[in-house]
C-alpha cells in the first residue's frame, strides 16, 4: 500500500518535471557509458534517472548554476549502479550538492559524522552517512575524458557499502553470494593492487588502497566505466562486482 501511495506521487510529480527524452538523450550523449543500454534497458535507465530527480535534491554550492542537462546527467550516472537492484537501494538520503570545481572541507571535524573522505583527490567527491552526497562538476566531466574515472559512482558506491555495517568494502550481498568469497577475492585483489602498485604499474586507481570502503568504490567505478580492463586485470573481482550489481557491462 505504501509503495503503491509512493509510486502514485512519484508518477504525477514525474509528470510535472520539465525535462523530455529528448533532452535527456542529449544530456547523457557525453556519457560513453550510457551507450551501452538499449532498448528496453535504456528506457528502464531514462525513466529512473527521472525518478532520482523526482526522490532526491539537487542543489548547487558555491554560487554554481545547476543546469537541466547537468542535472539529467548526474543523474542517470547515479542510477546506473542499481539499474538492476531499484532505486529503494538510497532510500535513507535526500540530497545531492554539486559545486562547480573541487571544494574543502575541514575534515578533521567531519569524521565524527561518518564521513568518507576522498582524500589524495580529495576534494571531488563526499558521501555522509544518512547525509549528502557532495560532488564536483569539474570531475564529473572528467569522468567522460579519462578512463575507469567516475566520481558519481564512487560517492553512490559509498552510498551502497554503507547499508550494510557502515563503509566497510561490502554492500548487503544478495541471497546465494557468499560473504566469505567476497572477502576473500576483494583481499587477493587489494593484494594484487598493492604489489603492482609497489612495482609502478597500477592497474587501478592506488587511491583504492587508502581503506577497503575506497577500494570497493574505485573498483565499482572500473567495473562501469572500464569493465573490460576490469575483467582482465581482476577476473574474480569482476565476477563478484557483477554478481552484486546484476549486471555485466564487459558483454
Ligand atoms: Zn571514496
Amino acid at each position: 500500500m505504501l509503495n503503491k501511495a509512493r509510486r502514485w506521487f512519484e508518477d504525477r510529480k514525474l509528470a510535472r518535471l520539465p525535462v523530455d527524452r529528448d533532452q535527456w538523450e542529449e544530456a547523457v550523449a557525453r556519457w560513453p557509458v550510457a551507450t551501452r543500454y538499449e532498448g528496453a534497458q535504456r528506457d528502464r535507465l531514462f525513466d529512473m534517472a527521472l525518478r532520482f530527480l523526482v526522490r532526491k535534491e539537487l542543489a548547487s554550492g558555491g554560487g554554481f548554476q545547476l543546469d537541466d542537462g547537468m542535472s539529467l546527467l548526474i543523474a542517470t550516472m547515479a542510477v546506473v549502479p542499481v539499474l538492476e537492484l531499484g532505486l529503494d537501494w538510497y532510500d535513507g538520503w535526500y540530497t545531492v550538492i554539486v559545486y562547480e570545481d573541487t571544494f574543502v572541507t575541514p575534515e578533521g571535524e567531519m569524521d565524527e559524522f561518518g564521513v568518507v573522505h576522498e582524500e589524495g583527490r580529495v576534494l571531488a567527491g563526499e558521501a555522509w552517512l544518512q547525509g549528502p552526497v557532495i560532488l564536483s562538476w569539474g570531475d564529473i566531466r572528467a569522468a567522460s575524458a579519462e578512463e575507469g574515472y567516475n566520481v558519481v559512482i564512487h560517492e553512490l558506491a559509498h552510498k551502497l557499502d554503507m547499508l550494510a555495517e557502515g563503509a566497510n568494502g561490502a554492500p548487503p550481498l544478495h541471497p546465494g553470494m557468499d560473504g566469505d568469497r567476497w572477502h576473500q577475492v576483494f583481499t587477493h585483489a587489494w593484494q594484487a593492487l598493492e604489489r603492482a602498485e609497489q612495482a609502478g604499474e597500477p592497474f587501478l586507481d592506488p587511491y583504492a588502497l587508502e581503506d577497503p570502503a575506497e577500494f570497493f568504490a574505485v573498483a565499482s567505478e572500473s567495473f562501469f566505466e572500464s569493465p573490460g580492463h576490469l575483467r582482465r586485470v581482476l577476473p574474480d573481482l569482476y565476477e563478484q562486482l557483477a554478481l552484486f550489481y546484476r549486471q555485466r557491462p564487459a558483454g
